[in-house]
């Protein structure tokens, strides 16, 4: 952080402003030009509020020089980092396609997608057990029972398998039985849950809060791997915008973006971020040409008698044909699709 004087501060305001900076335990550089004084301040300055310096005396502005996030970032690592779940690699050469229903509703509906999902190409199964809703009165899971049917679809299948935590008491819970504990988009920024995934050392798919910057996500990330967990995963899964046309507005630039920004793998989520079934397959593409690292979409063997998220459900068949474009398309970027 840099924090530039006024023109006209005098020696006492500026010495007030250094020991202000060294009591909260930074060290200082100054610069002392013709026209003003600058104060270099050198250490993590993220713990501080960095506008209760514009409001001391004799300070004109103060600039942040360091991006807020570090762990995440290029600078610090700049090879690729690759999660690893039972097998399947994500953040390397090959693309990942994880697909299921958006809840496990029955043990037969989730059996019958798992297969589906895997003949079709899918290399993971989601399925959510702990459901966030946009209403409290809508489906919110089966729980305990769901994670069951999911450790028996990945018996049948050989599949991974993803699904949510909402809650610290979740996080124990749900490792015991996935792959990689999501934490949704409402939960971006639920720090202590943050914490607690950090520190239970599993695989985490990290969501996009729909009101977040790519910063902020960023920052959420960075605080799970300085809890000495590296296996993180961003999903871009849409944000809220002006436009009503669909759910949320696919944040594609969001790919290159991270890309550039971090060495963490990025996959997308075109089924949240559209809402809509019919348009799952062109954002799906879009995702894989822009570079992202996989893709996480919703399936239902009957999208009309889904207990959530019907509406933006693909039937096995589209699924299939999803499979094959990404195939295509993965090609044409200089990769291919991972196979369980
Ligand atoms: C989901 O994956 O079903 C889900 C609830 O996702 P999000 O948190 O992105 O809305
Ligand atoms: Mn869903």
């Amino acid at each position: 952080m840099i924090i530039v004087m006024k023109h006209q501060a005098n020696a006492k305001q500026v010495a007030a402003v250094v020991s202000r900076v060294e009591n909260l335990g930074y060290r200082t550089h100054l610069s002392e030009g013709e026209e003003r004084t600058i104060i270099g301040v050198i250490g993590d300055e993220r713990p501080v509020d960095l506008n209760q310096f514009e409001l001391m005396d004799g300070v004109e502005k103060v600039l942040q020089v360091l991006r807020p996030f570090k762990l995440p970032s290029r600078e610090m690592h700049p090879q690729d980092t690759v999660v690893a779940l039972n097998g399947v690699k994500i953040g390397g050469p090959e693309i990942v396609i994880i697909a299921g229903p958006c809840s496990v509703e029955s043990r037969q509906q989730l059996l019958e997608t798992a297969h589906a999902v895997k003949e079709a190409g899918g290399a993971a199964l989601r399925g959510g057990v702990f459901k966030p809703r946009t209403s409290p009165y809508s489906f919110q899971g089966l729980g305990e029972e769901g994670l069951e049917y999911l450790v028996e679809a990945k018996e049948e299948t050989g599949l991974p398998i993803v699904t949510e935590a909402m809650t610290i008491e979740q996080v124990s819970l749900v490792g015991r039985y996935a792959d990689v504990i999501q934490i949704g988009t409402r939960n971006m920024q639920n720090f202590p849950l943050l914490s607690a995934v950090g520190e239970s050392g599993h695989p985490v798919l990290l969501k996009r809060g729909m009101m977040s910057t790519i910063e902020e996500w960023l920052m959420a990330a960075d605080y799970i791997l300085s809890k000495n967990n590296p296996h993180v995963i961003l999903c871009e899964r849409g944000i809220r915008t002006f436009e009503r046309a669909t759910r949320a507005t696919t944040d594609i630039n969001a790919i290159p973006v991270l890309k550039e920004l971090t060495h963490l793998p990025v996959i997308l989520d075109p089924s949240h971020s559209t809402g809509k079934s019919a348009y799952v397959r062109s954002v799906a593409r879009a995702g894989v040409a822009a570079g992202a690292d996989g893709l996480i979409v919703e399936v239902h063997v009957r999208p009309e008698e889904a207990l959530s998220d019907g509406a933006q459900s693909i039937k096995p068949e589209t699924f299939a044909e999803l499979v094959h474009e990404a195939q295509v398309l993965s090609e044409a970027v200089g990769r291919k699709l991972a196979k369980h």
